[in-house]
């Protein structure tokens, strides 16, 4: 009889890149996947971090395996993801005491869990469940994703991350930031465009700090290479530059891009390239210098506003979006406004607004008092999305009479209407058409009418 598992994702785009991961070496193993309802051999659970809530829905699955244990006693359970990594790294020996004592601790509360496994040691799964598998894989990187679709892929580039925002679990649970080989990422989107995959997400915590070491490239041919081969090492940029270069109709993204890692020629990459979407996201948090201060964010507003001008300067049009923290460890009303006036300034796509909440093992948590009220944080909250909204219906409106190119990527569960997504991330509906055969392609499309949140036309 053929072997089972279901794989339950949270959290964020990388950890639903990393499940493809996962998903591909259990199938490596012979596992097909089995609905909710069936009882599977094998239970495998990426988790997160970000938010307390998730980590306690992790933990609220307690019942679930105790009862599926009763019934099935050899059903495994392998938790993976950013809670089984809390490493504090300036010291090996003191981190892996630490991490060992972590583990004790994750046993304590998930005694239904039989392995923890870090993320970038899946490859691994094979062995630790015994399994004989055709060809060994030797690191995370080097698995083939199962990807979950046939025109939009998600590809790691890096893991980690070295920034220590003082609000973030982030550089804790997932490490020092780690970066792919370059020609693996160039084989990876390669094959992938050859398939005809339409939109290509380059992922990392801090896509943009990539770096690769020119030795590293030496004696491998690398096609169409055009990199300034004189730098002691290749950068984003140069990465991007490159993976654009690949013959075909694509588009490439990037995601989460960090503000102080963007630099004049990666935004005349941007501009340059025909086959890199006209779409930055990088995090604002805050438009106060004295809270970016204390989340050691290593830009001042200034900075940051400067980095948009030349973006807009260089790309009309562009889409900027960002995240921001309302709410966050002592922040005044003057600090606060000074992130509103700077959000109606840039007038961004979308803002991802959270407010703050406190993650114990955070530098944060240890050395500043989460002190701003919950209703002060809603209330700050929905003054960002107001003036957020405001700048969109301005933004949007001109977009009216204007011809787009978008990807569709699904029906409007309502009005069964076509949804594709234009090159600056925004959604259309297409009133025109529910012919379901155009989705995975690019369409042309005359935009009509614009709300803040969507726009519509026809193809
Ligand atoms: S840049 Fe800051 S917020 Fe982003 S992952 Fe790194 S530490 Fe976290």
């Amino acid at each position: 009889m053929q072997k089972t598992y279901q794989l339950t994702t949270f959290g964020c785009q990388m950890n639903l890149s990393d499940s493809e991961r996962i998903a591909a070496v259990c199938e490596m193993m012979g596992y097909k996947p089995v609905k909710d309802d069936e009882i599977a051999d094998l239970y495998i659970i990426n988790t997160c971090s970000v938010r307390q809530k998730a980590e306690d829905r992790v933990l609220g699955m307690h019942h679930k395996f105790v009862e599926l244990k009763s019934k099935k006693k050899d059903t495994k359970v392998i938790i993976t993801g950013c809670m089984v990594k809390r490493d504090i790294r300036q010291n090996p020996e003191k981190s892996q005491r630490y991490q060992e004592s972590y583990y004790e601790e994750l046993k304590t509360k998930m005694p239904w869990a039989d392995f923890f496994v870090e993320i970038n040691q899946i490859n691994k799964l094979p062995e630790l469940l015994n399994e004989q598998i055709e060809i060994k894989i030797d690191e995370y990187f080097a698995i083939t994703p199962k990807y979950n679709s046939k025109f939009q892929a998600f590809v790691p580039i890096s893991t980690g991350c070295d920034k220590f925002c003082t609000f973030c679990i982030v550089p804790f649970t997932r490490g020092k930031e780690v970066y792919r080989d370059y020609n693996q990422i160039y084989n990876e989107v390669l094959t992938l465009v050859q398939s005809g995959v339409k939109e290509i997400t380059l992922l990392g915590q801090n896509v943009n700090s990539w770096k690769s070491r020119k030795e590293g490239l030496l004696g491998v041919p690398i096609p169409k290479f055009r990199g300034n081969i004189e730098k002691d090492y290749l950068d984003f940029a140069d990465l991007i530059e490159n993976l654009a270069q690949i013959d075909g109709d694509f588009w490439l993204r990037f995601t989460s891009a960090h503000p102080y890692d963007i630099n004049p020629r990666l935004i005349d990459v941007v501009a340059n390239e025909k086959n890199i979407a006209k779409q930055f996201h990088f995090a604002l948090q805050s438009g106060s210098n004295s809270v970016l201060r204390r989340m050691n964010r290593y830009y001042t507003a200034e900075e940051f506003e400067e980095k948009v001008n030349l973006i807009k300067e260089k790309i009309p049009g562009v889409a900027i979006t960002t995240d921001v923290i309302v709410g966050f460890c002592g922040e005044t009303e003057e600090e606060f406004l000074d992130t509103v006036k700077l959000c109606e300034r840039i007038q961004f796509d979308q803002i991802y607004i959270s407010e703050y909440s406190q993650r114990s093992g955070t530098i944060a948590a240890k050395f500043y008092k989460d002190d701003i009220p919950h209703e002060v944080k809603e209330k700050r909250k929905q003054i960002l999305e107001e003036v957020l909204k405001n700048g969109l219906k301005e933004k949007n409106k001109k977009l009216i009479n204007t011809k787009q190119k978008a990807l569709v990527y699904k029906t409007e569960r309502k009005t069964k209407n076509l949804i594709a997504r234009t090159t600056h991330g925004k959604d259309v509906e297409i009133t025109n058409s529910q012919n379901k055969e155009y989705i995975g392609q690019f369409v042309y499309v005359d935009i009509k009418d614009a709300l803040e949140f969507r726009l519509f036309g026809e193809i």
